[in-house]
């Protein structure tokens, strides 16, 4: 048996029909820069995330840095990111001009530590983008009210969390403003880049909408300075289809998550921490074991392929040696980075291949821990 990481195939093959038909609408109406596909789109996922406003941009990293542009954070200005994150939160921040600030981890849920963002907090700090990591959202009440204590504007990373729900609420339309990514592998994938901005402030979705499209409303005629951030007609049209089959995909993820649960349960693996007031979607599946590195060797030999989210913390690459830090400055999110491995995960994972992953798994720590 072989079992990928994510299998995009799958999925295609069940929707292949209308995505034909989709990208064949596009095509009638030459329509391959935003257009009408694009803009009932962003209506209908607004909606689905209990947003007002949605401005479809052409990925995560530009939600991000869009939504920063919009509030006008730049240099001299610091931003609060947790430190357990894929490294574009942090670039979003820096190619703003403003300094990202990194704050550790909780050990369990891998999100944010809330307990540790008020000791970060400086007169220059604007605003906190909590991350959904992994598809959990981070604890967005006591987020709020920090906020409002220093008066900072909170931008959630909904970039893994798309469907998550927090207390009932849809992620994504909890803080100011919430971005999403369609990169392929996300839960909800476009068939290349795609990413997208919610708001329930109408001046921020229209800034949002002019910054997208060089700073005009009206063309030629440039009111503030952009960027090309807009989302391709393709992709529109191919979201909407895939949108209609989301809750149905994250069921299906809970379920394989679950089922890895029960049976790791009773061997050395720590599985994941979902809050009970969080509806994870398990954008990824994210365990954590001692020998990780011998293990995902050990599967790969079977064809069991996993990913590490993420293997070097950013206050540790290369890229951000200009923030200063050491090995040691934020413990939880160094040791998680040793431990973690994220197992196969997406929607049509059958319940045979999870239980040959786990077969593995065991047969693999029997043999190492004698
Ligand atoms: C994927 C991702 C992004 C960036 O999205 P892109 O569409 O790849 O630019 C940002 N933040 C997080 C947490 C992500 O997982």
């Amino acid at each position: 048996m072989k079992v990928p990481f994510v299998d995009l195939k799958v999925q295609y093959q069940s929707i292949k029909e209308e995505i034909f038909e989709a990208l064949n609408k596009v095509l009638d109406n030459t329509a391959f820069i935003l257009g009408k596909e694009v803009q009932l789109f962003e209506e209908e996922f607004a909606e689905y995330q209990e947003a007002k406003y949605g401005v479809a941009v052409n990925s995560g990293t530009t939600a991000l840095l869009i939504s920063l542009l919009c509030l006008e954070i730049g240099r001299g200005d610091e931003v609060i990111i947790p430190a357990n994150t894929f490294i574009a939160t942090a670039e979003a921040v820096s190619f703003t001009g403003a300094k990202p600030v990194l704050v550790d981890v909780k050990e369990n849920t891998m999100n944010i530590d809330v307990n540790k963002i008020e000791e970060k907090i400086t007169d220059k700090t604007k605003a906190i983008i909590p991350v959904h990591l992994y598809g959990q959202p981070a604890d967005m009440d006591v987020i709020t009210e920090i906020a409002q204590k220093y008066k900072l504007v909170v931008i959630e990373d909904a970039c893994q969390a798309h469907g998550a729900e927090y207390k009932g609420k849809k992620t994504g339309s909890l803080g100011k403003i919430g971005c999403f990514s369609f990169y392929p592998g996300k839960n909800l994938g476009a068939y290349g880049e795609g990413g997208i901005i919610l708001t329930d402030d109408k001046d921020i979705a229209k800034k949002a909408r002019m910054i997208r499209d060089h700073g005009s409303e009206k063309k030629y005629y440039h009111n503030i300075k952009g960027i090309n951030g807009r989302m391709e007609g393709f992709q529109g049209a191919i979201l909407r289809v895939k949108l209609k089959y989301l809750d149905e995909w994250i069921d299906a993820r809970r379920k394989n998550a679950r089922r890895y649960n029960e049976i790791l349960k009773s061997l050395d693996v720590i599985t994941p921490y979902e809050e009970s007031f969080n509806k994870h979607v398990y954008h990824l599946y994210v365990v954590r074991i001692k020998k990780r590195e011998q293990l995902q060797n050990y599967l790969k030999d079977k064809e069991i392929f996993t990913g590490i989210h993420y293997p070097i913390p950013i206050h540790l690459q290369e890229s951000y040696k200009d923030l200063g830090c050491d090995e040691g400055d934020f413990p939880v999110t160094e040791m998680l980075a040793d431990e973690i491995l994220s197992l196969p995960m997406y929607p049509e994972l059958s319940d045979e291949q999870i239980e040959y992953v786990c077969e593995n798994i065991k047969e693999f720590l029997s043999k190492y821990e004698a």
